[in-house]
């Protein structure tokens, strides 16, 4: 099989290796798309501290069922899966436990069946717990932002503000339900959400972007006792500008991160239910595939973000 090494700073090797055994619990699975995540950027860029090399990164992945364990239930060669693992997965096969492995229907291509970004979504909707009637924005539209808009609308919410500094993710926020599209670099955000709110502020803000302006922008758009949502990825230093302001509004601050696996697992079944029903659409996501030879390539773009660029996925025949 192969599997993309990292050796250090922006270098990836291709190698050459053994098929992994599996264990009564787990399965083999033929990998058929892997998402490039940005949480990997840094890995792959080495700028956090003392981190170890060579690295197999890789947690998004999607294929079909090889081989099963002997106590292995319900899960049989040739199902197609979506699977949480937390590395490995830029491979041409991995083995994965039996519990962390969720089907998906024949409509749903393996490009767009990603569990983790599924399940980190799908709970920070679920701890936010947005209600009937809401107007919720989002501070930062690109993957992530994009699954958590369509969700937020299946909670019921009646206005959901799209908030992002790339006037053509903004065009597909509005094409997956985004009632009004805001751009920072064009327009005073806060003014606009004042006329649109009656000068309150949005009942709810996810800060998506996960840099220290979307998190002074997310805190200066809410209401009075509303919703402060962190689900940005934020490695680390980032300062509350005011938490003197913070705690004058009485904002409810949800921290969106989940580390328990159960929390994660859970997130992952019920994400990918709705996108087997039909009801979260994946496919204006995914704008950049490459294969395996072309990792490198796959890291660039999410790094330098191109025009038009929302994913990369690596994928195999
Ligand atoms: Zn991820």
């Amino acid at each position: 099989m192969k599997i993309a090494k990292l050796k250090g700073a922006h270098d990836f090797v291709i190698e050459e290796k053994d098929r992994p055994e599996i264990g009564d619990e787990e399965c083999l699975i033929r990998v058929k798309a892997c998402g490039v995540c940005h949480s990997e950027l840094d890995q792959w860029a080495n700028t956090l501290e003392n981190l170890e090399y060579p690295r197999y990164i890789g947690h998004e992945v999607a294929g079909e069922v090889i081989a099963v364990g002997d106590q292995v239930q319900d899960i049989k060669p040739d199902d197609r899966v979506a699977v949480w693992v937390d590395q490995r997965g830029y491979a041409t096969e991995v083995a994965v436990e039996a519990d962390r492995i969720f089907p998906i229907h024949d409509s749903v291509p393996f490009v767009e069946a990603m569990a983790e970004p599924l399940a980190c979504t799908t709970n920070g909707v679920i701890k936010a717990n947005i209600e009937l009637a809401d107007t919720v924005a989002l501070v930062g539209t690109g993957f992530m932002g994009l699954i958590l808009l369509q969700q937020i609308k299946l909670k019921g919410a009646t206005r959901v503000i799209a908030i992002d500094i790339r006037d053509e993710i903004l065009e597909v926020a509005e094409q997956l339900g985004a009632d009004v599209t805001l751009n920072p670099g064009k327009e005073n955000v806060e003014e606009r959400i004042k006329e649109i709110t009656a000068g309150k502020g949005v009942d709810a803000a996810f800060e998506v972007g996960g840099k220290q302006a979307t998190l002074d922008l997310t805190a200066k758009i809410i209401r009075m006792e509303g919703k402060l949502i962190i689900f940005g990825y934020h490695p680390g230093l980032r300062k509350i500008e005011d938490l003197g302001y913070w705690n004058w509004m009485a904002f409810d601050i949800i921290n969106a991160h989940f580390r328990d696996l159960g929390t994660i697992l859970k997130g992952a079944d019920i994400g990918i239910r709705l996108l087997n029903s039909g009801q979260i659409k994946m496919k204006p996501l995914i704008t950049n595939t490459y294969p395996l030879e072309d990792i490198e390539a796959a890291f660039q773009a999410a790094q330098s973000k191109p025009e038009g660029f929302i994913k990369s996925v690596i994928t195999f025949r």
